[in-house]
């Protein structure tokens, strides 16, 4: 525990941090849900009950993202890994390519089970560079079947900024936004898929939110798992089969709170003044250095080093009794990443970024 307060700052790359009133709302729920005397961990899928928070939580993610009626939304089991093999089974013949970004561990991986269904062209890379930057020269065939991107690299922290590179090439686009989604304004319906795991930024884990436009469906040749198949899941209004209840209230609760405090224009302020404040302490502290190229920082994960691996250490120590959670980076990048997704307050990077400054101050 820490020292001298009892706060903790929650800078988790995943899961992560939630607005404290969805914890509140959802543990009530746990214990009586809309006042049924059920706990929404017992009512049935198939009650009203549950087709009103289904209807919600799809009319509110098509509100926040202000999706035309091609686009549709699905809640689906399995976190985004499964998407990297649902999305080419459905859209991938096995003689076609899609064009994939290589920018990272997600990215990486994505591809890989892109490869068991058909043939996958890596469009562009920046691994040489062990992924510190976006590479934004690429050329996407006319024929591909679509065109991937990550479009934040959860675990270098890296964070495509002007998505604009990618619209208009004449062939789907698919998304993976799992750790930056309504987390800024963007053109959402310039995507024929976009697929989130909800425990960064939406909800807890064990659901998927994914938007689709119908017309990229039914062109592949293959026969398709009926659980598989985004088709009956549109038909069936996310409700195939058992939905992760739970994970989707949570979904749902986190929603109305980001409606409430003005959508995605507000979040995103907040989210920009959030890094201003890291980047720009960090850049002031000769201690403390970026790992990745400055333009394509993200607003969401930040990571960090410092020269010296005794120091690193002893910060790390120091985060710890100071309530700083999940700053360590990850093990392929080492030292640090803070994490500042849509739901941690500005006070909890102001108290990061003290830190750092007050460790720097004793080592110089
Ligand atoms: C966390 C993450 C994933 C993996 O999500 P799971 O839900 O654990 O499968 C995939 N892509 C990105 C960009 C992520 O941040």
């Amino acid at each position: 525990m820490n020292t001298t307060t009892n706060q903790i700052h929650n800078l988790n790359a995943g899961p992560s941090i939630l607005p404290k009133e969805v914890f509140e709302e959802a543990s009530r729920a746990i214990l009586d849900f809309n006042n049924t005397g059920l706990s929404i961990l017992e009512i049935g899928h198939r009650t009203k009950l549950f087709q009103d928070v289904m209807d919600e939580v799809i009319g509110l993610t098509k509100e926040l993202m202000a999706l035309d009626a091609d686009h549709e939304v699905l809640f689906l089991h399995g976190g985004a890994s499964t998407q990297f093999f649902q999305v080419p089974m459905n859209l991938l013949d096995d003689t076609a390519s899609a064009a994939y970004t290589d920018t990272g561990v997600w990215a990486v991986k994505a591809a890989k089970e892109a490869k068991l269904y058909g043939k996958v062209d890596i469009v562009c890379s920046s691994k040489e560079a062990n992924y510190t930057y976006l590479p934004k020269q690429f050329e996407v065939a006319p024929n591909s079947a679509y065109l991937h991107l990550t479009t934040n690299n959860t675990i270098y922290g890296t964070q495509w900024q002007d998505l604009s590179l990618f619209y208009n090439k004449g062939v789907p686009l698919v998304a993976d936004m799992s750790s930056d989604i309504l987390s800024r304004q963007v053109d959402f319906n310039q995507y024929d898929l976009i697929y989130a795991g909800a425990q960064k930024n939406v909800g807890a884990a064990g659901v998927n939110i994914i938007v689709i436009n119908k017309r990229c469906l039914g062109k592949v040749s293959r026969q398709i798992p009926t659980m598989m198949d985004y088709r009956n899941h549109i038909e069936a209004g996310s409700l195939l089969n058992t939905p992760p209840v739970f994970a989707i209230y949570v979904c749902l609760l986190t929603l109305r709170w980001l409606k409430s405090i003005g959508g995605v224009p507000e979040v995103e302020k907040r989210n920009n003044q959030k890094a201003d404040l890291f980047y720009t302490t960090l850049d002031s502290l000769p201690l403390f250095k970026g790992t990745v190229a400055k333009e394509d920082r993200s607003k969401m994960n930040a990571c960090f080093v410092m020269e010296n691996a005794a120091l690193e250490k002893e910060f790390l120590t120091l985060c710890q009794q100071e309530g700083m959670i999940g700053v360590k980076g990850h093990r392929s990048v080492g030292g640090f990443r803070a994490s500042m997704y849509n739901a941690l307050p500005l006070e909890s990077v102001a108290a990061f970024t003290d830190l750092m400054k007050h460790f720097a101050q004793t080592k110089s």
